[in-house]
């Protein structure tokens, strides 16, 4: 018999009409002779207004209590889905994060799942009921409620699939599954039926927001397939597994972008061994992640120029610690926070030759002047003008065959 892990994201269970729209799905499920697991995340909105109440109290309301509070969403979801499966005679019942429980691991707030007791659950599922769980919680080794991160119901799903070593763990959301580009931005951009975990990885780390990236990787590491696909309609949506599974008829799988990012470089700094590590470090301590780096060569083997991207919400604070730092000497400090990241990810680019030179002649052709350039195996981002970031989406898109 086949075991399955549904999840259910927010916009899903936003509405008791759209509770009782997932128990029809459930039922269907349920009548096909699936052992069905639903993991549920809070209404949509829920937890925002929450952490919004929080913050009346408090700006750094307790953390401990905050996770009591945000874990009130989930048990809200998880009674109303349980209740109505119920209504239509079917057997189910829902559990909270300690009456299982879900164990996890490290700090209030952005904590891990490392374990979950198994046997209440695989029982009711042998007497053929459905079990509902709630995403984005755990309990402590103290016994104390935690949450697992923003998003973490994801999380919870693969974490199950993986403990209850299920068949399938399907991501049910607001959108038919993962978009070559933003489909709200581009009308052309199409569905993607298969992609990998690694460039799902890069997608999602690079705001394609239809999956929480430490899932994904939690998938990967375990190898478990995803399929994420939408509540409202019937069509088929992505799936995610191990690279082996896919053919690439395409070099790039799609293209992706954040507007929120700004370009710091500092000019005539020392071109001396430690001259990085003293520049980057205070910066690692202030936890501002740095994106990608680049490094000119000197032209007269004393100076040279360094340049960086950061969080756009970073910039002024970057600066400050830059100018405080009394280990480096430079020239000046020149930032430009109107400046966008634009990439193409695709598994397939490691075995065609020219992306690289096809993606840039692309830029030129659009008169868009490239600012920074990083690749890994699977990507190529270049940072340029926020203004022209649709136009160069377009193009790429096109270009690479996607439209
Ligand atoms: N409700 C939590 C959040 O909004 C977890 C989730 O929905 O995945 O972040
Ligand atoms: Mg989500």
């Amino acid at each position: 018999m086949v075991k399955k892990v549904l999840k259910f994201g927010g916009t899903s269970v936003g509405s008791t009409e759209r509770i009782q729209h997932v128990a029809n799905i459930i039922k269907k499920e349920v009548s096909s002779g699936s052992k069905i697991i639903a993991v549920v995340s809070a209404m949509a909105g829920n937890t925002n207004e929450l952490i919004k109440l929080s913050n009346e109290i408090s700006e750094e309301f307790n953390k401990r209590e905050l996770d009591v509070l945000l874990s009130s969403g989930e048990q809200v979801t998880c009674a109303l889905l349980s209740g109505a499966l119920i209504k239509m005679n079917i057997k189910a019942k829902s559990w909270l994060n300690w009456q299982i429980p879900i164990l996890t691991e490290g700090e209030h707030t952005n904590a891990r799942i490392i374990n979950m007791h198994v046997e209440k659950i695989k029982n009711y599922l042998d007497e053929d009921g459905v079990a509902i769980i709630p995403g984005f919680q755990g309990i402590s080794k103290n016994g104390d409620i935690t949450t697992i991160g923003r998003g973490g119901s994801d999380a919870t799903a693969v974490a199950v699939a993986k403990i209850f070593s299920a068949d399938s763990c399907e991501i049910y959301t607001d959108v038919d599954g993962v978009f070559s580009t933003d489909p709200n931005k581009i009308p052309v951009a199409k569905k993607i039926d298969k992609i990998s975990f690694d460039e799902m990885l890069e997608l999602s780390s690079l705001g394609a927001k239809v999956m929480q990236s430490s899932a994904v990787q939690t998938a990967m590491m375990y190898d478990i397939p995803l399929e994420v696909k939408s509540t409202f309609t019937e069509r088929k949506g992505t799936k995610i597994f191990n690279q082996d599974n896919i053919d690439y008829s395409k070099s790039v799988t799609g293209v992706a972008y954040s507007k929120d990012d700004a370009k710091i470089t500092i000019t005539g700094v020392e071109d001396k061994p430690g001259v990085a590590a003293n520049t980057f470090e205070p910066l690692n301590k202030a936890q501002i992640n740095v994106d990608m780096v680049i490094q000119n060569i000197s032209s007269d083997q004393k100076t040279t120029d360094i340049t960086f991207t950061v969080k756009r919400d970073d910039v002024s604070k970057t600066i400050k610690i830059l100018k405080e730092n009394a280990k480096i000497n430079y020239k000046e400090i020149i930032y430009n926070d109107k400046v966008a990241k634009l990439s193409i990810v695709g598994a397939g680019m490691v075995s065609t030759p020219g992306v690289t030179y096809r993606m840039f002649r692309a830029l030129s052709d659009e008169n868009i002047n490239i600012l920074a350039i990083s690749t890994s195996e699977i990507k190529l981002s270049v940072i340029i003008e926020e203004n022209n970031i649709l136009k160069a989406i377009k193009k790429l898109h096109t270009i690479f065959d996607l439209d």
